[in-house]
């Protein structure tokens, strides 16, 4: 089993308090680790050991060319380790190694991104009155908080420590007390490869004692969350003590639109990934297909006839194609959730259950589910369910198709399948979501931003945008003709 400990201004340490967490493998329940769990002081000495590494300023002020050397190490060593990572993800968060190898990939990529971004030109200059030259730099912010889900272990944390790092701030880092696994590899690899002392701080623990402090702490200058909506929102009131830079990736219930002209096997394709690949415990999942009326019998029937042939089991097995959900209590919510849409009303179309035969009952495995004759205002239309539940509604025209994929508080992701291009261009603009496809669904870029509208968030991830969310912008106005202004008389 292993001993994950925390990493705290350069060295590995204990809880304060010596307490531990175990962490589940969630295909079959076993413990795979024990985690030291951090408490509040814990919190405050790695905010110390960042806001020191900050303030004394060798990381901020290295040269950007040295952060990128330090970043492309890192991703040379998720390189090497890939496999190991891949199989210490879906051990720890039950994903298919499929799913965890790109993930791991991706990371390293990620890394790479923001390493040869932070040597491109950040300034500006302005045209201003010819005695004067006014001018805009970047710098870094300070100490970062940031606080990660358990659905995407490394590669969300992975979306907010490399640009942090690349910018040149130092981060106190909180994994999801669930995940810690792959985040402690990440940490090694920091050590590793001699990132200086206090530059970046991994606290594990609970939301409530550690995710809170970072975001209460005066100490901290900026938060950076991925989670769910309502803690998105607490953060924001903890975070308004000390006026922290904020910025918030939460919760979607995203619609995935298909038009009667659609190619119906593409479509029907892509509306599986959308929903159960990861289990639907996707921030973008398509949890919401919106087909219209004239197709909706045939595009139902063959959805079903598919989702029932998903092959869902343990990750680690190479033939699953979806695997368990993250925990006992993430189980529970989706079970409750199916009760809560049977009870609404909804008919279950496929799935709608536990799987439990083999030795499935010790993992937290549901089988693929859809729901069909619902109404636009039940819960499950309506809340986000984090797990493989799609909800099917259906449309008569473009208008009706724009209303309803409207029709929820969030505005994360949403797709259109259709064969024709200026509908799906007059649908796509119409929809009000920051992440959109067209006859495709999921393909994310390290270059391009990750932003929710509405109560999906606030700034984005990813992409330059995700970069000048760890940057202030500073403007400088220079004077060239140095004499006295003489604005009040001697
Ligand atoms: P949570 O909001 O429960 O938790 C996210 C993180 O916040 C965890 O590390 C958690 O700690 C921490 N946290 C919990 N309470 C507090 C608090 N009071 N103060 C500070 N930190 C706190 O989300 P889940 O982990 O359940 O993840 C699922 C959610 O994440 C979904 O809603 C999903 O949509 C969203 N998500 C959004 C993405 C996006 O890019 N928009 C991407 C991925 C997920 P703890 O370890 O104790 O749980």
């Amino acid at each position: 089993m292993m001993e994950l400990s925390m990493y705290i201004d350069g060295e590995w340490r204990k809880g304060s308090e010596n307490q531990k967490r175990e962490i589940i493998n969630p295909a079959n329940g076993e413990v795979i680790a024990e985690a030291a769990e951090g408490t509040v002081s814990d919190t405050r000495v790695a905010i110390q050991a960042a806001r020191k590494a900050f303030d004394q300023g060798n990381w901020p002020s290295l040269s950007a060319e040295e952060r990128a050397g330090y970043l492309l190490r890192v991703a040379d060593k998720i390189d090497e380790r890939h496999d190991e990572l891949t199989a210490l993800e879906t051990m720890d968060n039950g994903k298919p190694l499929r799913e965890a190898g790109y993930d791991v990939s991706d990371a390293a990529a990620c890394f790479r991104y923001y390493a040869g971004l932070i040597l491109a030109p950040h300034g500006e200059t302005y045209n201003v009155p010819d005695n004067m030259q006014a001018m805009v730099i970047r710098e870094p912010i300070g100490v970062c908080g940031l606080i990660v889900p358990w659905n995407y272990p490394l590669l969300m944390s992975v979306w907010k420590i490399a640009p942090a790092l690349a910018a040149g701030n130092t981060i106190v880092y909180k994994p999801s007390e669930l995940t810690p696994v792959t985040p402690t590899k990440l940490f090694e690899i920091f050590e590793e490869i001699g990132l200086p002392r206090g530059v970046a701080n991994m606290v594990m623990g609970a939301g409530e004692t550690v995710g809170n402090e970072i975001a209460v702490s005066d100490d901290v200058d900026m938060i950076s969350f991925t989670g769910g909506t309502d803690t998105g929102r607490h953060i924001m009131k903890a975070a308004s003590g000390n006026m922290k830079k904020i910025s918030l990736e939460l919760g979607g219930k995203s619609p995935n639109i298909i038009f009667a002209d659609t190619d119906l096997e593409n479509a029907v394709d892509f509306a599986l990934f959308g929903i159960y690949a990861g289990a639907g415990q996707i921030c973008s999942a398509g949890s919401r297909i919106l087909v219209e009326k004239s197709i909706k019998d045939a595009f139902i029937a063959r959805f079903v006839e598919r989702a029932n042939k998903i092959k869902v089991g343990p990750g680690d097995d190479p033939q699953t194609e979806m695997g368990p959900l993250v925990s006992q209590e993430q189980l529970d919510k989706v079970l409750r959730y199916i009760e809560i849409g049977k009870a609404e009303g909804a008919e279950i179309a496929c799935g709608g259950y536990r799987l439990t035969d083999r030795d499935y009952g010790k993992g937290f495995f549901v089988a693929p589910t859809a729901f069909i004759q619902t109404k636009p205002d039940m819960r499950i239309v309506q809340e986000e369910i984090f797990g493989p539940v799609a909800v099917f509604q259906t449309f008569k025209d473009e208008a009706e198709a724009v209303k309803l994929a409207n029709d929820t508080k969030y505005g994360l992701a949403g797709g259109v399948f259709t064969r024709d291009a200026a509908k799906a261009m007059r649908v796509i603009k119409k929809v009000r979501a920051g992440i959109t496809w067209v006859n495709t669904y999921h393909g994310t870029y390290n270059e391009a931003p990750w932003h929710g509208y509405k109560q999906s968030g606030i700034g984005s991830s990813l992409g330059t945008y995700g970069l000048d969310e760890f940057l202030e912008t500073k403007q400088i106005n220079f004077n060239l003709n140095v004499e006295p202004i003489g604005w009040f008389s001697d």
